[in-house]
């Protein structure tokens, strides 16, 4: 069948997430029929190098053996029971293993509790919180959350969101929170990181001498706020939000959806501040990219405060009929061990490192406003030219055979992290001529 046979199939049944369809088809979208590695083949044959690693979740690549072979044993073993009342082996040795890989600090991340996405995950954290200050004595209905925060599209997520396009048309459903200005510093170049760190710091303390004692949880995307284009800020904010929250009795919920599991050169972006949070949320690369699977990780304290005799009703009401699908945990634990074994940091790292010398070129031409980067999690923004010039350079960046997606005028690399340095330089190789064509 041909692209545009698909394509007319697609537009008269399917609707896109977060996708305008009056533009749908004129914004030529990609029919990807398979996938090899960090590369994409659409059904036209032709190939794109992943720079967006499928939406930031692949790890080792498309098709790799390991995890393939691990779900497809899973599958001849057991392919889905329910975990309420029932528990199996693959998401037992999983939860020992992410805890295993757990930050370690001050306090100790004991307990994992399985969701579906990065959405579900953040609501489950949410709510976990939020039930964590009732059963120990103060009911807290706030929750502090980052200007520019993105944390999903669920109700509750979007209840600690800040990005306006997206949550602002769902005002009036939402949970109340309060907005702690967030410490990036993308649109002010004079300001450093440092001072603006400082600056969000004395805002996020006054926000806490105020209404602390109300507050459930100050939820934070560590180090990066990502949806928002991969805003880089400093270490000392997340040291300082961790201080604050314990100031005050209130958890701290580091959301790392995007950036954990390896993606900023430690297996979790906390650790970049030596912080333990009192929740911690990964989804995206947890299983490789292969098959949804998220997880809150708890502390004993919190786990703790939910113990108790059935008819207390302490019990966390609160799951989902695929919770920890044996085949997502399977996919899930094979991506962890290879990530020992093949040690995937030590790899991270230097990749991180060479995209920033590849990078650092482009900061400097004319029509890029700024290039951040942490680890294998990167953006260089362009200047508003014309309309969705973000876009155009990737649909140029396309045409090259490499697929890149933009945060409005971002365009934001994350490829699968085992890329190799040779499909780094092709990548920003094409985004330099991209760049060339559109600006
Ligand atoms: N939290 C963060 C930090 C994210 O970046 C995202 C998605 O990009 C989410 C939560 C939501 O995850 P999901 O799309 O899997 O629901």
């Amino acid at each position: 069948m041909s692209t545009a046979e698909w394509l007319a199939r697609d537009a008269a049944s399917v609707w896109h997430p977060f996708t305008q369809h009056s533009v749908w088809l004129s914004d030529e979208p990609t029919v990807v029929e398979r996938a090899e590695g960090a590369w994409l083949y659409d059904t036209d044959g032709r190939r794109y190098l992943d720079g967006v690693s499928s939406l930031w979740v692949t790890t080792f690549g498309h098709g790799e053996p390991a995890i393939n072979d691990a779900i497809r044993e899973q599958l001849g073993r057991l392919d889905h029971a329910t975990f309420l009342g029932s528990t199996h082996p693959v998401a037992i040795e999983l939860a020992e293993e992410l805890l295993s890989v757990a930050p370690r600090g001050d306090r100790r991340l004991s307990k994992v509790f399985y969701a579906g996405d990065g959405s579900s995950a953040v609501e489950a954290a949410i709510k976990m919180a939020y039930q964590h200050s009732v059963q120990s004595g103060r009911a807290r209905p706030l929750f502090v959350r980052l200007t520019e925060a993105y944390h999903g599209d669920t109700l509750g997520a979007v209840s600690v969101g800040g990005i306006d396009l997206f949550h602002a048309t769902y005002k009036p459903l939402l949970l109340k929170t309060l907005a702690a200005p967030s410490p990036a510093v993308y649109d002010r170049a004079s300001v450093s990181a440092a001072d603006a760190a400082a600056e969000a710091i004395r805002a996020l303390d006054a926000i806490m001498a105020e209404h602390g004692d109300d507050v459930s949880a100050i939820i934070v995307e560590p180090m990066v706020q990502a949806a928002a284009g991969i805003l880089t800020y400093d270490a000392s904010y997340l040291k300082a939000a961790r201080e604050l929250a314990d100031r005050h009795g209130a958890l701290l919920i580091c959301d790392e959806v995007a950036t954990g599991v390896g993606r900023t050169g430690r297996m979790w972006a906390s650790e970049h501040a030596g912080i333990v949070p009192d929740l911690l949320i990964t989804a995206k690369g947890l299983t490789g990219g292969y098959l949804p699977l998220s997880a809150v990780l708890a502390t004993d304290d919190v786990y703790a405060s939910f113990l108790g005799a059935p008819a207390e009703a302490r019990t966390f009401f609160h799951g989902h009929t695929y919770t920890a699908n044996p085949l997502c945990a399977a996919a899930a634990l094979a991506n962890l061990r290879l990530m020992r074994e093949r040690d995937l940091l030590g790899h991270v790292s230097a990749l991180g490192e060479r995209f920033g010398e590849l990078l650092a070129p482009l900061a400097a031409r004319p029509g890029v406003t700024n290039v951040r980067r942490l680890g294998v999690m990167a953006a260089v923004e362009v200047a508003a030219l014309g309309e969705r010039t973000g876009f155009r350079v990737c649909q140029a960046a396309k045409k090259r055979g490499v697929w890149l997606r933009p945060l409005g005028d971002a365009i934001v690399i994350m490829p699968p992290l085992a890329l190799s340095m040779d499909e780094a330089e092709i990548l920003v190789g094409a985004l330099d001529e991209a760049l060339s064509e559109v600006i």
